[in-house]
């Protein structure tokens, strides 16, 4: 076994620690563990650990339903809110392989960005990412189920004692740093019990774990508080939904910021400009993938610092790509406003990265940014300015998808169809449902 792996089995001695979870993720980004006893962890390492894959949704058909799991050790975190005296849990983020292949699983939605950083490496990148992943907190009733009420009443930025929920947002902070999180910056978001906490960009494989793990500490911690975390991305109509922006930016081999330009007005390089209008053009099927819920598209109206339209701006916030304002060369990069924390992170990243790596090889003009507020355009104008809109629901969005062949091809054989098929059948049903809004509005009236 490795150096890395013998430094995971000194520390699961040293910390106490008697059981592993080994984690990874579905097509919809749901994150499955398999627990086993901490001794097992040698045999993991050398020869994975074996478990049915048939129930994890759109993994397997039944007939072909086993698959093996196997960590990666640089993945190791102790569990902090399972810490006790003298037993400890942690998890290791594993790889999916088929057996009957021995080959890397191609419905593990790591597979698929795995994919999408060998085509960026062949092209002689790396890529960088960073997420700003929102949330809420709620109140849960006496039957500990999550309720849409919030215990504090502070907008953004505010701090205590308006702001009652920093206490638990503190701890989630405390242990996210403990699993090796370098948190950035957190602070209350501008809608009552929302909350956002940034950390640190890295290579966008750990970036999509480390959301993968964002979204379990942060409920897990909330959890401990009696509060209820939401990732959906609008709970609350009327007010602002959550998103999951996400910064990009590809570096060189020899670690020169590829999307810097000190000459460039918005100091973009060429490369960046044809990567930023490869995810415009690309940006209704990514839509699927980064918006993937029926109720993603109440986020995505506008009003509310969400995007709407496909352009991208160096200032204004309501254009569908930013360029953020950058102190230094290695933090030029581009912002992708659209994702929502309801995302499979590795899909959402790995699209993205797919639809700009494409606009560099065929070398696609960026259009003019756009630095009015496009929420306040009427249709003539918009047209005159040439800006599309996004999806306005999954239906129109898993379309956008099955007609896109770079972006479709991107997610791979195994999870494309049974993306479509889920997603299809997610709208399908929320078609056919009568929701509140409508017996409110018609059961009286009619
Ligand atoms: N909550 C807003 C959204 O839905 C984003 C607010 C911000 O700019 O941070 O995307
Ligand atoms: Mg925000
Ligand atoms: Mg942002």
């Amino acid at each position: 076994i490795s150096e890395t792996e013998q430094a995971v089995l000194d520390e699961i001695e040293r910390k106490d620690v008697d059981f592993l979870r080994l984690q990874f993720t579905d097509i919809l980004g749901t994150v499955k563990n398999v627990s086993v006893p901490a001794r097992q962890a040698e045999k993991a390492f050398s020869e994975g650990i074996y478990f049915d894959g048939s129930s994890i949704e759109g993994f397997v058909r039944i007939q072909e339903s086993d698959m093996r799991l196997v960590p990666d050790p640089e993945t190791f975190a102790v569990l902090p809110w399972r810490q006790k005296d003298d037993s400890a849990a942690a998890r290791m983020i594993c790889d999916v392989y088929d057996t009957s292949s021995g080959e890397p699983f191609e419905g593990d939605p790591r597979r698929v960005l795995k994919n999408a950083l060998e085509r960026a490496e062949e092209m002689g990148y790396t890529v960088n990412a960073a997420p700003e992943p929102e949330f809420f907190l709620f109140e849960e009733d006496d039957e500990g189920r999550a309720t849409t009420k919030t215990a504090d009443h502070g907008g953004y930025f505010d701090l205590a004692p308006k702001d009652l929920a920093s206490d638990v947002r503190r701890d989630i902070i405390y242990g996210l740093e403990e699993m090796d999180f370098e948190i950035e910056a957190s602070h209350h978001e501008v809608a009552r019990g929302q909350h956002e906490i940034n950390f640190e960009y890295d290579d966008a494989l750990t970036t999509a774990d480390n959301v993968a793990t964002f979204r379990t500490v942060v409920r897990a911690i909330a959890a401990q508080h009696g509060q209820h975390a939401t990732f959906m991305p609008k709970p609350i109509p009327k007010i602002n939904g959550s998103g999951m922006h996400t910064h990009l930016s590809l570096f060189t081999e020899d670690g020169e910021n590829a999307f810097h330009d000190d000459d460039d007005e918005f100091n973009l390089s060429d490369t960046a400009r044809s990567f930023l209008a490869g995810v415009l053009e690309h940006a209704p099927a990514i839509t699927a993938i980064a918006n993937p819920t029926v109720n993603s598209y109440k986020r995505l109206v506008p009003g509310y610092e969400a995007p709407v339209y496909v352009a991208w701006s160096d200032r204004n916030r309501s254009a569908l790509i930013r360029r953020p304002a950058a102190r230094v060369p290695a933090a030029s990069r581009i912002e992708l406003r659209s994702p929502d924390p309801s995302c499979n992170p590795y899909l959402a990243i790995a699209v993205m990265i797919h639809a700009g790596l494409e606009g560099i090889e065929r070398d696609l003009e960026c259009p003019d940014p756009v630095r009015e507020n496009i929420y306040e355009f009427d249709e003539a104008k918009r047209e005159e300015y040439g800006i599309d809109t996004l999806p306005t629901n999954l239906g129109e969005a898993v379309d956008a998808l099955e007609e896109d062949p770079v972006i479709y091809e991107a997610l791979g054989e195994h999870v494309a169809p049974k993306f479509v098929e889920a997603k299809s059948q997610e709208f399908e049903e929320y078609l056919v449902d009568v929701s509140q809004w409508e017996l409110d509005r018609y059961l009286e009236t009619f």
